[in-house]
């Protein structure tokens, strides 16, 4: 039998510097291989997870935390190892397990079936240790690069759906949010609204204070506006100084008193800057659905908006079908 515990007179692998071992399932209905895998795995720096059985090794695989390196002996009670690489692979998760079979068959057949079912790679048994720690290696290695893909995509993801400054959802997230929102609402038959937010003379405010400064300010009116918010209204960054906030479930009277907290919360206090403090305050455009499209209803809260800066300022103005521009009738709050 060539399989041996250690691996010592061949140089050590590198492992990551930092962090915990990585976990490693061992499932093996075999005893005697099942103690020889833990103790080799412990001794290269892993965290042996054993299943004595194909059940117990399908069930461990399937929790959130599952070890992401597995070795499946390919012949156990309850599923073998060729059927949880099936399984595994028609579920499809994220992040990926790498499987490596072990099994006393050598045919080719064989390997071919075991590859085929999804393992990444197969050691015939008795196995020689050395193999079984550098094909592990080479595992880890591939799991390394995947993660690394996989926070890339993340990254690529949050920098397409977020503001960069303020770290809001940025202006097409919120569309699209309004527009999922539109929908659920006419299905369901409630209302939907949507405020939008503009910072009272912003430009002087980079003016006298500096761009960094007007930065600052836009960050934490971003923060106050998030914090004014119930828990399942969106805010989103719309354009430079204005942010489009969506509520779903508000008819306009409610999402006018949403207003007046936000308008509130953006002026209650000096927002801090790199210079010094500077006052701030903004003005807030109400408008409710009445299955409208998502731009018909944003151009109703902009409408608005602009009646609120026509009006002085600092104020909340709710749109109403009964007003006209010039007439000027909207209800203010
Ligand atoms: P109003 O009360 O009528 O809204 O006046 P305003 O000065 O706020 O509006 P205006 O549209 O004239 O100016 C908006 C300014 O916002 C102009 C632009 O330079 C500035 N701005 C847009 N995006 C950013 C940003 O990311 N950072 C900084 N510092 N300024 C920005
Ligand atoms: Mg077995
Ligand atoms: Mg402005
Ligand atoms: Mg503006």
């Amino acid at each position: 039998m060539t399989t041996s515990i250690g691996g010592d007179d061949i140089q050590p692998l590198t492992l990551p510097p930092t962090g915990p071992p990585m976990r490693v399932l061992a499932a093996e209905d075999n005893p005697v291989f099942q103690s020889m895998l833990k103790t080799m795995l412990t001794k290269w720096g892993y965290q042996a997870v054993v299943a004595r059985s194909g059940t117990e090794a399908w069930r461990i695989l399937q929790s959130p935390d599952a070890p992401r390196l597995a070795v499946l002996d390919w012949m156990m009670p309850g599923m073998d190892g060729v059927e949880i690489c099936r399984a595994i692979r028609s579920a499809n998760r994220e992040p990926y397990i790498y499987i490596l079979l072990l099994t006393a068959r050598t045919e080719s057949q064989d390997l071919i079936e075991g590859m085929d079912a999804g393992a990444d790679d197969y050691l015939t048994k008795p196995f020689n240790a050395h193999e079984l720690r550098v094909r592990l290696h080479a595992g880890r290695r591939i799991l390394d690069l995947q993660e690394e893909l996989l926070k890339a995509r993340e990254a690529l993801r949050e920098q397409a759906t977020h503001d960069g400054l303020t770290g809001l959802i940025n202006r097409n997230s919120i569309l699209e949010t309004l527009d999922d929102e539109l929908s659920r609402a006419t299905r369901a038959g409630q209302p939907v609204s949507v405020l939008m937010a503009d910072l009272d003379r912003f430009k002087s405010i980079n003016d006298c204070h500096g761009h960094l400064a007007g930065d600052a300010v836009l960050r934490e009116a971003a923060r106050r506006l998030k914090s004014a918010a119930r828990r399942y209204d969106s805010v989103g960054r719309y354009g430079g100084e204005e942010f489009l906030i969506v509520l779903p479930g508000c008819d306009a009277s409610h999402a006018a008193v949403q207003g007046e907290r936000m308008r509130e919360a953006i002026g209650a206090t000096p927002f801090l800057t790199p210079c010094q403090p500077v006052a701030v305050t903004a003005s807030l455009g109400v408008a409710c659905s009445s299955n409208c499209s998502p731009g018909a209803l944003v151009r109703k809260a902009d409408d608005a908006l602009y009646a609120a800066k026509a009006k002085g300022r600092n104020q909340v103005v709710v749109y109403s079908t009964e007003w006209s521009p010039d007439a000027c009738t909207m209800h203010s709050l």
